[in-house]
């Protein structure tokens, strides 16, 4: 690997959740509270902030669905500390055995929940590309997180056993649950689900509500992935940060004005010959009361859609 493509990917890594900023809700002695956005579908939602020892890089919004005959995790979690609140949760809902644990992409706050559900020996779903996500930063994030939270609340980087490639889908018990694995958006492991029996739609980290959204995979590939959700018409839906719930189409029409504001500003740089530090001064300041967070990703999503567009 070429230094400079180690040191972006260390950037790439501090972009994504795992530094020390905001005082969370956690910290503020706040319960988290379990949230029922649709029939035995369960929703913790994450706190607005940064990874912190406070908060356990409980930071994105995790939760579980209850077949008849099994249950599964859908997002275990930013920490092995925050996946066990979470596998207690369960547990006070339900007897039933956790049999499927999604890891919805490869960033920290969405995997290392999945350490406290090893006990339960569940099939761990991923994308196609997740192992190869893992093998690259895991150790980084896991160090990272450790320096935050201590070691004995991080827990191991848990690597997918059922890979989705394309589609799929399981059934819980009169429950089918369908997977998609999508191009590079977010990141490149983004992988959406869809309760089929209910019809809520669980799009993880492709779907940002009032938090900025980091960009870690390719911005145009994100505005495509986000038009064709679009043509779906999803209806309610669990996003991987922000409500526990919320409509899609509405919520989707203020990610996607940031994301072609953001592609538009970077694009009209490189026209006029611009840097890439001019460029992280001021494309998509018209956005920053619309996000929490804004200051601490908007200069990081420039400079990566300004390398991604500036060959195109
Ligand atoms: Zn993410």
């Amino acid at each position: 690997m070429s230094r400079a493509k180690a040191f972006d990917m260390t950037r790439r890594a501090f972009g994504a959740g795992l530094c020390l900023c905001c005082l969370p809700a956690l910290a503020r002695g706040q319960p988290a509270t379990l949230e029922e956005v649709g029939a035995s579908v369960f929703v913790r939602r994450g706190v607005d902030a940064e990874a912190d020892a406070a908060n356990l890089d409980g930071i994105a919004n995790i939760g579980f669905i209850i077949g008849e005959q099994a249950v599964l995790v859908t997002e275990s979690g930013g920490s092995l500390a925050d996946g066990r609140l979470l596998r207690k949760m369960i547990r006070d809902k339900t007897d039933k055995p956790i049999k499927y644990v999604v890891l919805s992409h490869g960033h920290p706050d969405h995997f290392f929940g999945a350490g406290a559900f090893v006990e339960d020996a569940p099939v761990f779903i991923g994308h196609h590309n997740l192992p190869q996500a893992l093998e690259m930063r895991g150790e980084f994030y896991r160090k990272r997180l450790i320096g935050l939270l201590g070691e004995s609340n991080v827990g191991p980087v848990v690597l997918p056993t059922r890979i989705v490639t394309g589609e799929d889908e399981i059934d819980l018990g009169g429950r089918r649950i369908a997977f998609k694995a999508h191009a590079p958006a977010h990141t490149t492991s983004d992988l959406s689900m869809l309760d089929r029996s209910g019809g809520l739609f669980f799009p993880a980290d492709l779907l940002f509500v009032g938090r900025i959204p980091p960009l870690d995979g390719s911005l145009t590939g994100w505005i495509a992935q986000l038009e064709a959700m679009r043509q779906e018409n999803y209806g309610r839906t669990v996003p991987g940060h922000g409500p526990a719930s919320v409509d899609f189409g509405p919520a989707s029409d203020a990610l996607l004005r940031y994301l072609t504001t953001l592609r538009d500003g970077v694009r009209a740089e490189i026209d006029a010959g611009g840097s890439i530090e001019q460029a992280m001064n001021h494309v998509a300041q018209s956005e920053r009361s619309n996000w929490k967070l804004f200051d601490d990703y908007n200069k990081r999503n420039v400079a990566e859609a300004f390398s991604e567009l500036e060959w195109q």
